[in-house]
């Protein structure tokens, strides 16, 4: 029975103060999802502390939305893996197309990400997609395989166990479209082919997420499908509200 996931990324949003409440909002509305379905809220790093406090006593993870790529030393600006998970991180999202298309994060970079990240007990959630030319082009298979084969396929098959992949198609990114469920679940059953191809067995295990303008109207639809495991979601985590009915889509 693989693992329900709903994930939060708020991205650059809310200031810690207003952070704090939505994460008490989360915690405070959770007792109406089923208690299988694991909630995951990822902040700012500014946050990180706050937030961690505020989910005291819940089940409700907290993961950061990227780490360095060393482990500590002259990096300035730069936010070790050992830092996230000193403050009570268990998830760490790696790799999301937003930090790959405007900071110029390669397979290089991520390969590095991955190995601090499993250095410190931290479970990666490595976001996968093609943009909108690479899928009019029918690209989208070619090049979610190369994702996953250039950082996934360097794992130990320990490592590989404590992995969630989210698959995000960048045109849906923000901008209200979503993949239908059917082509949700067509590259992710391709996902989990090309994991199976590495790993065997062990690919049944793997959640793999759907990200991009998910929301309470369209989540359930794109749950039901068979190889698909839950969301990361931007806006609509922004209210707990929202967040929260998208957990009800199981
Ligand atoms: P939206 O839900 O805002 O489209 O963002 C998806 C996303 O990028 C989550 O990481």
């Amino acid at each position: 029975m693989r693992k329900k996931i709903v994930a939060g990324n708020w991205k650059m949003n809310t200031l810690p103060a207003e952070g704090v409440e939505l994460a008490k909002g989360v915690v405070a509305g959770r007792g109406e999802v089923c208690s299988c379905v694991n909630f995951i809220v990822c902040p700012p790093f500014t946050h990180l502390a706050m937030v961690a406090e505020a989910l005291k006593g819940s089940d409700v993870a907290l993961g950061a939305q990227d780490c360095a790529t060393e482990a500590k030393g002259a990096y300035t600006g730069e936010i070790a893996a050992s830092m996230i998970a000193a403050l009570g991180c268990k998830y760490v999202i790696l790799g999301h197309s937003e930090r790959r298309q405007y900071y110029g994060e390669t397979s290089a970079t991520l390969n590095k990400k991955m190995a601090q990240a499993y250095a410190n007990g931290l479970i990666p959630i490595y976001c996968v997609g093609e943009n909108l030319d690479e899928r009019e082009a029918g690209k989208h298979f070619d090049v979610v395989k190369a994702q996953i084969e250039e950082v996934v396929y360097n794992l130990t098959e320990e490592q590989y166990k404590n992995l969630v992949i989210a698959y995000e198609p960048v045109w849906a990114i923000g901008t209200g479209k979503t993949a239908s469920a059917e082509q949700a679940q067509e590259i992710h059953a391709y996902i989990r082919q090309v994991l199976t191809a590495k790993f065997g067995a062990a690919a049944q295990e793997t959640a793999i997420l759907y990200g991009g303008s998910c929301k309470p109207s369209n989540a359930a639809e794109i749950f039901a499908k068979e190889d698909v495991d839950g969301g990361l979601i931007g806006g609509a985590a922004l209210k707990a509200e929202d967040f929260l009915a998208i957990g009800k889509g199981f």
